[in-house]
């Protein structure tokens, strides 16, 4: 069994993964460093994706040969975390959204695995695996850790954070979280056929719900969430099966 761990800013490193070795993975679109541990029978494969030090940006990271090198080592089942803000009251820094739906607002990113021969056109009804969602949702409960489900995510490009009248504009579009890099690597996930679901930490409120945003007080949130991410990835472990009883599979049209 192998599972993939996306950790975001602020989880650049894992509890889960401190014993990790490091395996440098090449793809068609460059090389990508995972660390790998062996946890409750299965290979877990953590890839922090704005590097270690957070050195790289949102906009300039490396989406496609990410998710290559997810695929290669066999990680076709993914748990992404992300810090977000969030652009409802109801949804508070500190907690955990569970996403479900996401509108893409970045441009000049390598975004598709789709080229002249290759061809295909990822079915996106439901961006999130339901069935990866589900056992993270189920995983959340059983450790007593709130998990808001119905995540709207308004990923814009970044890095820098948003106006006050985007927010209006991204909430009355129907978005209840804002964040940098879920769109391409869902995407990307999809036409590669692997299971992704992705978990929203709430590091701040977004511009408007509050009066300044601290980037340094959004890692130290997200951070102070690490352990219910340890624990949620531990107990999605336990009710992980190789057999994939969805359809993402089938909805990929390239893997590595
Ligand atoms: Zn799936």
């Amino acid at each position: 069994m192998v599972l993939g761990v996306i950790g975001g800013t602020g989880l650049e490193t894992l509890p889960l993964f401190s014993a990790a070795v490091q395996e440098n993975i090449v793809t068609p679109y460059g090389e990508v460093c995972l660390y790998k541990v062996r946890y409750g029978g299965a290979d877990l494969f953590f890839l922090p994706r704005h590097g270690l030090t957070h050195s790289v940006p949102p906009h300039l990271i490396n989406y496609r040969a990410n998710i290559a090198a997810l695929s290669k080592v066999g990680a076709n089942q993914v748990l992404a975390f992300c810090s977000v803000g969030s652009m409802v009251e109801s949804i508070r820094p500190g907690s955990l959204v569970l996403m479900e739906q996401f509108v893409d607002a970045t441009w000049g990113r390598e975004h598709t695995f789709s080229e002249v021969g290759r061809v295909g056109h990822a079915e996106m009804t439901h961006p999130y695996c339901t069935r990866l969602s589900a056992l993270a949702r189920e995983a959340a409960a059983a450790n007593g850790i709130k998990l808001t489900p119905g995540g709207v995510y308004y990923c814009t490009q970044g890095p820098r954070f948003e106006t006050p009248a985007e927010i209006k504009i991204y909430s009355a579009l129907g978005c209840n979280v804002v964040g940098m890099t879920s769109v391409p690597e869902t995407s990307l996930a999809k036409e590669a056929g692997l299971c992704l679901a992705s978990i929203g930490i709430v590091g701040n409120y977004a511009a408007g719900l509050t009066a300044k945003i601290d980037s340094a007080d959004v890692t130290v949130k997200t951070r102070a969430a690490e352990y219910k991410v340890c624990a949620i990835i531990e107990s999605v472990i336990t009710a992980l099966t190789e057999e994939r009883d969805c359809d993402c599979a089938e909805g990929g049209f390239i893997s590595f």
